[in-house]
């Protein structure tokens, strides 16, 4: 199969759809008028408010209009244990969980602004914490659980967390130990059973459950701070971005658009809500749109993962490339015997996806994988193949409709946009949709410097084409400078990938005297294959054959595992750290390690 070149994308191969077959009718069906015709004024009349115009609150738009009006008794989470014991709550059942957590809050005497933290498993309490906390104006932000104890002191510590809800192991494990550096953290709510002491300690059966279930949403001004998401940590030092209630009309927009969400679907995100990902896209545009969501506490599986698409009935499903790579591992015909008829849109998004992963949806699944591309910082999805619109595989798509992205190019008096197609420069978006970031907490600095003008600049390379997709090249910092060239890793890694043997690949710029950096490689295989210098130098001829000398690889390591951080990127900077030996850096979202 041929590499997808974005220099010749006007010939290139592109995946077509039967538009007749996608039932039902996309909501973005002509991507170009209704991007045309939107504006994000008229946005918010998608969303209902609070009752007497007293402004916006997420958990109103996400819960309550839905209790109160025809989706009241519709499942809105389907909650799957790892044990296989399953929970159902409907829009109503969620209401009245959630006010019984925010009355909590109140007789604890948390007052709205104050940080609420939720280190939780993918339990139903997560859910009814992060949307009861909102209800009472609170900030939360969701920890990941498999986060140590170092990363969540720095979090809690950041963000002065007051209340932390998490389970009696969790406490005793990650939390204990590191309280003293919490000195903000007045209250603990523990979840399940299990012993464990200290001050200030609650549970959730005394507190919560024994609450009232009637709570009204107090006015709340749509930019009151709603949400706080620390980023991946991939290039560096997590930031924690502020979001605020007034998001929430973007989530819905694009959750509309991007994943085109239906009120008869049934939808999973694969994505932890420790992640932007898994509270944007896993519990905010799927309630807010009033679809049916499958929450599935076990890790990933490939066999359950399968059976949990069939079994469910899963019509829209949001994963990421990490997990499709590994699906595709163990290759298609594991696929076979379940039935996927349900399936009516792929989505991946959090790191390139190469045109291998979106084909191999095609042969497996049956649907394509739609790329999407955003940020912690964003919010919500800016770019995207849709549902409506054909797919160049290794392309992120298109701006959603109200947003206005470019490519720019630095000067030394402020920024210019590029006009021609296919030149790479700076990935950036014109300043002022909803979802925005309203700041890093604590770190005004390092905001200010992500925006010049009018734009906010991403921190990726990307180039669009004739067509107006765009297309990722790189992070800014893990772009390789060789002998004149600049030279995106994942156009490296995706040749690599095209290779029946290679599982996964991730490339670095390694110091060379001469011609700057050289492209080094470092490839997993595939069960069933081994490393050897005779594939060593397969890999080698294939990635000349397909790139040419100037940007393939000069050198390919094999490992067992690539580091990953735990929301599933790629950590080129700790490659490069451990094949340079310099520090590693902030480790605190590392997962999976080299072996
Ligand atoms: P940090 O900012 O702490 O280094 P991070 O950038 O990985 O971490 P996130 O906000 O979770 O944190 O990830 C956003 C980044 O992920 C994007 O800036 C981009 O580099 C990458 N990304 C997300 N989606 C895509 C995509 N579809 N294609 C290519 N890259 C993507
Ligand atoms: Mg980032």
């Amino acid at each position: 199969m041929a590499i997808f070149d974005a220099t010749t994308s006007a010939s290139a191969r592109r995946i077509g759809k039967d538009r007749a077959a996608l039932v039902p009718r996309p909501n973005l069906f002509d991507y170009r008028e209704e991007r045309a015709r939107f504006t994000w004024a008229d946005a918010w009349t998608m969303l209902d408010g609070l009752p007497g115009s007293r402004g916006y609150n997420i958990a109103h738009e996400t819960v309550d209009r839905h209790a109160a009006g025809r989706h009241a008794d519709k499942v809105a989470i389907r909650w799957i244990g790892k044990t296989g014991a399953r929970r159902d709550l409907t829009y109503a059942d969620l209401r009245h969980e959630t006010n019984r957590f925010a009355n909590a809050l109140s007789a604890l005497g948390v007052k709205p602004g104050e940080r609420v933290f939720v280190l939780l498993g993918r339990l139903p309490e997560l859910y009814i914490a992060l949307l009861g906390a909102l209800k009472a104006r609170c900030v939360v932000s969701p920890l990941f659980s498999a986060f140590g104890p170092e990363p969540i002191a720095t979090r809690v510590g950041i963000g002065e967390g007051r209340v932390l809800v998490t389970t009696p192991d969790l406490y005793r494990r990650k939390v204990e130990g590191v309280r003293d550096r919490m000195p903000s953290l007045a209250h603990v709510i523990l979840v399940g059973d299990g012993e464990t002491g200290g001050s200030g300690l609650h549970r959730w059966p005394a507190l919560v459950d024994a609450a009232s279930p009637d709570f009204e949403i107090a006015a709340t001004d749509p930019e009151d701070m709603a949400l706080l998401h620390f980023t991946s940590g991939t290039t560096g030092r997590p930031k924690g971005a502020i979001h605020v209630h007034g998001a929430i009309v973007a989530h819905h927009a694009t959750g509309r658009y991007a994943l085109d969400l239906h009120p008869d679907d049934v939808y999973w995100c694969t994505a932890d809500p420790g992640w932007v990902t898994g509270t944007s896209y896993g519990v905010l545009a799927p309630l807010s749109n009033g679809v049916t969501s499958i929450v599935v506490e076990a890790e990933f599986d490939a066999q359950t993962w399968y059976s949990t698409l069939a079994r469910e009935r899963v019509s829209v499903w949001y994963t990421a490339p990490t997990a499709i790579r590994m699906m595709m591992r163990l290759g298609a015909d594991a696929a076979r015997g379940y039935d996927l008829s349900a399936l009516r849109f792929a989505a991946s998004v959090g790191e390139p996806l190469n045109p291998e992963a979106v084909v191999w949806g095609l042969e497996a699944l049956g649907r394509p994988f739609h790329d999407n591309w955003w940020q912690t910082e964003t919010g919500g999805i800016m770019i995207a193949n849709f549902a409506a619109l054909d797919i160049k595989p290794g392309s992120m798509g298109m701006p959603l409709p109200g947003i206005e992205a470019a490519i720019l190019r630095r000067r030394e008096s402020g920024v210019e946009v590029i006009g021609e197609p296919l030149v790479e420069g700076e990935l950036a978006l014109k300043k002022g949709w909803p979802s925005m970031m309203r700041g890093y907490l604590h770190e005004e600095e390092r905001y200010a410097k992500c925006f010049v003008g009018d734009w906010y600049l991403t921190g990726d390379l990307a180039k669009r084409d004739a067509d107006g997709y765009f297309w990722f090249v790189g992070r800014a910092d893990d772009v390789i400078k060789s002998a004149g060239h600049l030279i995106g890793p994942f156009e490296v890694e995706s040749a690599l990938m095209e290779h029946p043997a290679v599982a996964e690949a991730g490339v670095i710029g390694k110091p060379d005297p001469t011609v700057g950096e050289i492209v080094k490689a470092f490839v997993a295989l595939k069960p069933g294959h081994e490393p050897s210098e005779a594939l060593r130098k397969e890999l080698l001829a294939h990635a000349r054959k397909r790139l040419g000398a100037a940007v393939a690889p000069k050198e390919i390591d094999f490992r067992g595992n690539l580091p990953k951080t735990r929301s599933g990127k790629i950590m080129r900077r700790l490659l490069k750290a451990r094949e340079l030996g310099l520090p590693e850096g902030d480790l605190s979202t590392l997962e999976s390690d080299e072996k």
